[in-house]
């Protein structure tokens, strides 16, 4: 018997995924679709779900694949054809133009089993300028049945060359609830509804963060970026230490802290935080800390996930967030006593 499995698409993407189905129905796919939206969605598992149904010869009625045919087989060995995924050759690097040219000139953009050629490029902000332009080329003279999915969460980051070619579909954070539901069925002994905020919404990144030691190693930064506002801990070492992090990790979790901060300062009853386990503490740190410096922690929190990736220097732009905080309220712990 064999083992029938194909990427489906996510219960959140329901709508996306039937608007696709009834585009190609209606002979009306565009070349290129730019999927974007936040990071941790889904979105490349419905780039997949897309692929295996454009690959599939025998697809359900609602366009999913069936996993049993050729082109499901294939699929699944990772040697379809007809499918090429782009990606950089590590987290973070550029994808260069070589990657792209192989991929999309006209030869290999012509199918060879006769139906769709499939190119996905995840993630598309990562082609560097002239990957990107021989990218545009294939895109301004497309070839027929080829079909380009762009994956990105910053989509702001492309041409606009490039955007204005592809036909764009922002995907959202799911309704909280279905993601919650979703969440149970994935994770064991921890709260889905915790695991769900402390990822901003975001489901698959919600479920990595229960499959790691990430939450233990948010409870020591938090630790350590308390020491620092009080004086314990030298913001320069602990810059050194968030540096071999993962920088959009640790300046989203940072960036985090401070919200609820003020959410508490403001309201102390605050229902929706983003660090929910940690109210207590968080609520302290915020009430020793006067607004006005509150607000420019955040804005420069702000600043720096806005400036993420183009940063040059990491550790320069975590010691300029760390270092003005340096001992600014020296008494959070001395309040209890
Ligand atoms: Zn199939």
């Amino acid at each position: 018997m064999s083992e029938a499995y194909a990427p489906t698409p996510l219960p959140w993407q329901k709508e996306d995924w039937e608007l696709i189905q009834r585009t190609r129905r209606d002979d009306r796919l565009p070349h290129a679709l730019l999927l974007s939206g936040p990071e941790g969605i889904g979105k490349r598992r419905f780039a997949d779900a897309i692929a295996a149904s454009f690959l599939c010869t025998s697809a359900e009625v609602d366009g999913s694949a069936c996993g049993n045919c050729r082109g499901c087989e294939l699929f699944r060995a990772g040697t379809h054809p007809d499918l090429k995924t782009i990606m950089p050759e590590a987290p973070g690097k550029a994808i260069r133009i070589d990657a792209i040219r192989d991929y999309t000139s006209k030869e290999s953009l012509t199918a060879q089993a006769g139906g769709y050629k499939i190119v996905i490029v995840e993630p598309a902000d990562a082609m560097n300028r002239s990957a990107a332009n021989s990218l545009l080329k294939t895109l301004e003279e497309p070839v027929e049945w080829t079909f380009i999915l762009l994956i990105s969460a910053q989509p702001e980051r492309l041409p606009a060359t490039i955007r204005s070619r592809c036909r764009q579909l922002q995907m959202k954070l799911p309704q909280r609830g279905l993601a919650v539901r979703w969440l149970a069925g994935e994770v064991d002994q921890m709260d889905p509804a915790l695991l769900l905020s402390l990822a901003s919404g975001a489901p698959l990144r919600a479920r990595a963060l229960a499959d790691s030691e990430l939450l233990g190693l948010r409870v020591k930064l938090l630790d350590e970026f308390a020491a620092i506002i009080e004086g314990k801990a030298d913001p320069v070492a602990v810059a050194a230490s968030w540096n071999r992090l993962d920088p959009s990790l640790v300046v989203g979790w940072y960036s985090g802290w401070l919200t609820d901060c003020l959410r508490l300062k403001t309201d102390p009853d605050y229902v929706d935080l983003i660090n929910p386990d940690q109210r207590n503490r968080l609520q302290e740190i915020g009430e020793s800390i006067e607004f006005k410096r509150l607000f420019g922690y955040i804005d420069d929190a702000h600043r720096a996930l806005l400036a993420l990736g183009s940063q040059l220097n990491q550790q320069l732009m975590l010691e300029s967030l760390l270092l003005p905080l340096a001992g600014s309220a020296p008494v959070i712990r001395d309040r209890e006593k």
